[in-house]
């Protein structure tokens, strides 16, 4: 079959959803046979996320292979249950950094580079190419910002060429609008959908399915009067309305038929009936549960949630795994000191240390380790959380009060973290952490270990300082063990607490590899030991 394309752009307002849409979709077309992908085109001037403050951009999310994107690819792992790579999220800026080099290397001798061709052709190669490359046989693209914006521009001009370059019946249109509800008269508006499709329109695209967000459902009368306005057919506008939770969106979706609606612009068939009870037993543990546990995120973005996303969502796969509701308490690490750290922990019944960058809050993080562990509460440090761990232990319990990482302290007597050897001479920024997925072999019988249930894992990284080595044998002597190593790179990975109910620190990101319908073991473990030492 020729491969199928899918392009949902966006309007009216920005944050309607469209990755969880794209997710939503992918997952129903995956579940009636088909091979899926889902990609992202951002049109920020950035080559990637990576160098964004997350509180401009939410979470920086890392694939296996390494590439720094944009969090809804981790919504279309977590959905799908597929790996992403390098090429399912790119930039203006990649897009231009390409043209620009192919300029400088004569491949254009005797031109004037232009927009249009040349960077529409350089996105349309980019859409095309991971379709190109592999066994995928649907490709959804979704086109970040929304029709109008400025910047948006040339994508929306490389989706209207798309359309000419592919057959009949392997294109297709899914716009995503807002139909917002007017209290005062109790009406829902479609002008400003009947907009969005005019400047859809401007740019050459004619959409061909209209997915509506609404606080209320929407009735035969408003869906019919935006099929007119907006020239769609009408059984191909439909009703996204607000949901409990992002996880219940296939389910509304598969009732409001979106699926069979693309498969039938697609001329597509189900290879295979749709089912979809895996994913409802998940929606019934995660709406029925009502075994509350409180988990505290310390970390230093936490007023922006979506800094932590994948964390988040982790906590909500392993809990609905274990019948229990994960509540999470966000607390700002520069709030936490030595005096104050009962008064923020007391009634937390396992807590989180965010990974992060930047001395800001550091103290705060140390301080709540400090406290957990003197008060045996499950403990999870994910990377920065897993050094901040290390210099506790290192302060507190060995007794180096000047312990450090020398991300903060350049001269300190003890640096426990370190910067990498490779790392001490880069310069440059940007794409230059250890970045993505290594191995890393567990100590057997550890809690980590037994946690993962074998002794070879694979796990994402993000960071540029590591465990130093020098210290590996005190730490091990006196209770903090070093239970997961990268022997070909000798780094370590993983530490652990003797004499603890549950404390780990791991310099990896576990939180990018959990998955709806497969919970993450460690988080899925941490939260197990929390609703045990809960429930007595
Ligand atoms: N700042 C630390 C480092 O670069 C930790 C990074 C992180 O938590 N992702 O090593």
């Amino acid at each position: 079959m020729n491969k199928k394309y899918i392009f949902v752009t966006g309007g009216v307002t920005s944050s309607l959803g469209k990755g969880i849409i794209s997710a939503s979709l992918g997952l129903l077309l995956k579940a009636v046979g088909y091979k899926v992908t889902i990609q992202k085109f951002d049109p920020y001037l950035n080559i990637d996320p990576g160098t964004m403050s997350p509180y401009e951009h939410g979470e920086c999310y890392v694939t296996e292979d390494g590439a720094e994107t944009d969090l809804d690819l981790g919504h279309y792992e977590r959905f799908l249950g597929i790996s992403t790579s390098q090429d399912n999220n790119v930039t203006t800026g990649r897009i231009y950094n390409n043209v620009i080099s192919k300029e400088r290397k004569g491949e254009f001798l005797g031109k004037t580079v232009q927009v249009i061709p040349h960077i529409t052709d350089e996105i349309k190669n980019s859409f095309y190419k991971i379709g190109k490359n592999n066994s995928f046989e649907i490709i959804i693209t979704e086109i970040g910002g929304c029709i109008g914006d400025i910047e948006s521009l040339p994508f929306f001009e490389a989706v209207r060429q798309a359309k000419l370059d592919l057959d009949r019946g392997d294109f297709l249109n899914i716009h995503l609008t807002l139909i917002p509800y007017l209290s005062t008269s109790g009406e829902l508006k479609t002008k400003p959908t009947q907009h969005s499709v005019k400047k859809l329109l401007e740019a050459g695209i004619q959409p061909d399915v209209l997915v509506c967000r609404s606080e209320h459902k929407l009735g035969k009368e408003i869906k019919n009067k935006l099929a007119l306005f907006c020239n769609v057919s009408k059984n191909s506008v439909i009703e996204s309305i607000d949901a409990k939770s992002i996880y219940d969106v296939p389910v509304l979706m598969r009732d409001e038929r979106l699926h069979e609606i693309v498969l039938n612009y697609l001329k597509l068939s189900k290879k295979k009936p749709l089912r979809l009870s895996r994913w409802n037993n998940f929606l019934k543990n995660l709406h029925s549960s009502t075994n509350t546990l409180n988990i505290a995120i310390v970390g230093k973005y936490v007023s922006l949630h979506d800094a932590y996303k994948s964390i988040s969502e982790s906590l909500i796969h392993a809990g609905a795994n274990l019948n229990s509701k994960v509540e999470i308490k966000w607390i700002k690490s520069e709030n936490i000191n030595n005096k104050n750290a009962e008064n923020h922990l007391k009634n937390i019944d396992g807590v989180i240390v965010a990974p992060g960058f930047g001395e800001r809050g550091i103290e705060g993080k140390i301080s709540s380790i400090k406290y957990v562990r003197e008060n045996k509460i499950p403990f999870l440090g994910i990377c920065l959380g897993m050094q901040c761990a290390c210099i506790e232990f290192s302060r507190n319990v060995l007794g180096n009060k000047n312990a450090n990482s020398t991300e903060f302290d350049n001269n300190t007597s003890f640096p426990i973290i370190d910067l990498m050897e490779k790392q001490k001479s880069i310069k440059n920024k940007g794409g230059t952490m250890r970045l993505g997925s290594y191995t890393c072999d567990l100590e057997k019988g550890s809690l980590v270990q037994k946690s993962y249930g074998k002794l070879k894992i694979n796990e994402r990284h993000r960071h540029r300082y590591e465990f130093n080595n020098i210290y590996k044998e005190s730490f091990n002597e006196n209770g903090m063990l070093t239970s997961g190593v990268n022997k070909k790179l000798n780094l370590v990975e993983v530490i652990e607490l003797k004499n603890h109910p549950w404390f780990i620190g791991t310099q990896y990101h576990p939180e990018y590899s959990s998955r709806v319908l497969k919970p993450h073991p460690l988080f899925v473990s941490f939260v197990k030991k929390i609703k045990s030492i809960k429930n007595g």
